[in-house]
């Protein structure tokens, strides 16, 4: 449970004085729901206001502050609007101008004869200043802050609106007691976690302030995964030692490579072990993971227990399923799947043969943890593209075996090495840094989408050679707010062009058809297999050497990256055609360059990084994992180490989450939303 001394911080924005439904959607587009959002909405940038006693200190295009006295009004004629003319203590006037119903409210605000201070930004207008809908009129005697925050906006909004907002959720705020360790905050000079987040709001030299809060929110997320970590470690896990009977007896046209050999023996080390494993394995796309994942499941079952695989998708649990039983053929080793689809007696058959062991490897989707699901004796669980799942998935398949597991989690999404440890940290890691002999890179171009016809032609010679591609398209249904080409438009143009030589696969297919237009293609029945981004995870048809993407600007790198890796997957030249839009952005430009310029996933991720910040990366692909609000990447790669090794100190060493400090940080967990551990281990 929340300690309900943030329960006012979790209460709806609604909750708070001045928010109407007319505010709620403006702010619901920014994400902000709860009043805890609005604090953790930081300012992006400040206004500078300049105080002027005269005029004539002021040039147009500047954001002034000036005591002028109003002299005379020109009331609105038709759609004008209202002119009040004011008189600064020099002599030289300035207009002020409001449109619209405004002009009656200014008229109020400003008497004639009557000082005032105003401030907005001033331009020139024939030979004198104006100042339309000042953004301050005051008293003269009443100060005005010379900086003001600058707030990201959604239409409706305004940076002054947000800030008054976030004043009012600020009084909310209680106190919290320190969950900084004192040497660390002392030798920063960081302020307590409320004057950090008061002073974000309200000062531009908040350095410290800023640093703080971005800690704050690292620790919250290294500490739930060091929670995760210490709760597995802790129970008692059964040694695999398999005799390699299964493992030596696979008949492979091709040699591991160093990289898959080093995993395999880190694996099997981990294995041996009574402590369980908690691996992860890095590989980038192609790398041949699946291979190792499959050795490790061998590994079980020569031990007497049970193996399962978990994909995210059903595409690719009937994937796994088909290599798997390709490369087990004449094993005596029993593999069966079982998804969402899977009901009825086929259903039972599996639960049964999972009951009473006569199934040795599963592979499957979500279904695999439900409650219904109960195995004899499961000893390693293999989760495949974890991005995917979130912490308390991975906890959930776990708990699974009657006693604890052994955990290989495998991504194909290269994570920059100062990341690796906010998504990680509770894992030890295995990369596979090599590709498997024999590929080629793959030749990617970026071309305008005006180039469509063209790049349609170029697919018609392509598909002539006897080669098949993927177009894919990132809707699935034509959007009125987006011009994005949508899979199925492009789906019924492109059968029309190539009759019988186009499938379509969408996320929001039935399954069975999704199944039938999967492996028409790998069968290469279709020649174009026109998609969704459910593709880019794991499908292997190596006859498929081209890859169109459009509006190729519109996604991740790394998920760009994901995607291509669906072609260069056999011995032929593969070609990767970005098709960007027609006005792109510097950076956009950039980034697709980048594509253009290497293959290898990790310098992508580390550019990505870079050209998008921590957040956002993090943020799209963390499935049930909160994303990063207040870090920023400047200094992430030290405050990850720092606050991997306090959180580590604090489980192992003093006391967990029972003692004082304890107390404090998981107020911290709950303020980052960072609880699913604490929920899903029984201490919270
Ligand atoms: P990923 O790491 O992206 O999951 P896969 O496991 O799907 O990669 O492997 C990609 C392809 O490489 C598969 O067709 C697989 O059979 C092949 N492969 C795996 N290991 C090797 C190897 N050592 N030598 C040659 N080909 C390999
Ligand atoms: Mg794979």
């Amino acid at each position: 449970m929340r300690p309900d001394l943030l329960n006012p911080l979790f209460a709806p924005i609604a909750s708070l004085k001045g928010v109407g439904p007319a505010l709620e959607k403006p702010l619901d587009r920014l994400g902000l729901t709860r009043v805890v959002d609005l604090l953790f909405h930081l300012p992006t940038g400040w206004t500078r206001r300049r105080s002027v006693t005269a005029l004539t200190e002021a040039a147009s295009g500047d954001l002034i502050t000036v005591v002028v006295t109003p002299f005379e009004v020109a009331a609105s004629r038709g759609r004008g609007p209202t002119r009040i003319y004011a008189l600064d203590g020099a002599g030289n006037t300035l207009t002020l101008t409001f449109f619209g119903g405004a002009g009656r409210w200014a008229r109020q605000q400003l008497p004639l004869g009557e000082a005032k201070r105003v401030s907005g930004r001033v331009e020139s207008y024939r030979d004198e200043l104006q100042m339309a809908h000042p953004d301050h009129i005051v008293a003269p005697e009443d100060p005005l802050a010379d900086v003001e925050p600058i707030y990201a906006l959604s239409e409706g909004l305004t940076s002054r609106r947000l800030a008054g907002l976030i004043e009012t959720a600020l009084e909310r705020l209680p106190h919290t007691p320190e969950w900084i360790e004192p040497g660390l905050l002392a030798k920063k000079g960081w302020p307590s976690f409320g004057d950090a987040l008061r002073s974000a709001h309200a000062e531009p030299e908040s350095r410290l302030a800023r640093e703080r809060l971005g800690y704050d929110e690292v620790f919250a997320n290294q500490l739930a995964l060091t929670l995760i970590r210490a709760a597995v470690r802790t129970r008692r896990g059964r040694p695999l030692a398999g005799d390699g009977r299964l493992a030596g007896a696979l008949k492979l046209p091709f040699a591991l490579t160093n990289a898959q050999e080093r995993a395999n023996r880190e694996i099997g080390d981990d294995l041996r072990q009574t402590q369980p494993m908690l691996r992860l394995l890095q590989g980038d796309v192609g790398s041949g993971k699946t291979l190792v994942a499959a050795m490790a499941l061998l590994n079980a079952v020569e031990a007497g227990g049970q193996g399962a695989l978990l994909a995210p998708t059903e595409i690719l649990a009937r994937q796994h399923l088909s290599s798997l039983e390709q490369l087990l053929r004449g094993l005596p080793v029993t593999v069966a799947a079982l998804t969402g689809r899977d009901t009825g007696r086929a259903r039972e058959g599996t639960l049964m043969g999972l009951a009473d062991g006569s199934i040795d490897i599963v592979i499957g989707t979500h279904s695999l943890f439900q409650t219904a699901v109960q195995y004899r004796d499961l000893a390693l669980v293999v989760i495949d593209e974890q991005h995917r799942f979130g912490v308390s998935e991975r906890l959930l398949m776990a708990a699974k075996g009657a006693i604890q597991p052994h955990m290989l989690t495998m991504t194909a999404t290269p994570i920059p090495r100062s990341l690796a440890l906010t998504r990680f940290g509770e894992m030890d890691v295995s990369v596979l840094d090599e590709r498997p002999p024999g590929r080629q890179p793959i030749d990617t171009r970026v071309i305008s989408s005006e180039r469509l016809e063209e790049v349609i032609a170029g697919l018609g010679r392509h598909l002539e050679g006897d080669r098949q591609a993927y177009w894919v398209c990132p809707l699935v249904e034509e959007s009125a707010i987006s011009d994005q080409a949508a899979a199925e438009e492009r789906f019924r143009d492109l059968a029309k062009r190539f009759p019988h030589r186009v499938g379509l696969v969408h996320g929001r297919m039935a399954p069975p058809e999704k199944d039938a237009a999967m492996s028409a293609f790998t069968d290469g029945r279709t020649g174009v297999l026109v998609a969704t981004t459910v593709i880019e995870v794991g499908v292997d048809v190596p006859n498929a050497t081209l890859m169109v993407i459009e509006g190729a600007d519109r996604f991740g790198l790394a998920q760009l990256h994901q995607l291509r890796g669906r072609v260069g997957r056999g011995e032929g030249k593969s070609v990767c055609l970005l098709l960007r839009s027609e006005a792109l952005s510097d950076t956009g430009r950039k980034r697709l360059a980048l594509l253009r310029e290497t293959n290898d996933g990790f310098r992508i991720a580390e550019a990505d990084l870079e050209l998008r910040g921590a957040g956002e990366m993090l943020g799209t692909r963390q499935a049930g994992e909160a994303r990063f609000r207040l870090a920023e990447p400047e200094g992430l790669a030290g405050a990850l180490a720092t606050a991997t090794d306090d959180a580590r100190l604090l489980i192992d060493r003093d006391g967990g989450l029972a003692g004082e400090r304890g107390q404090a940080a998981r107020l911290a967990l709950y303020l980052f939303e960072r609880d699913a551990a604490v929920r899903l281990l029984g201490s919270g």
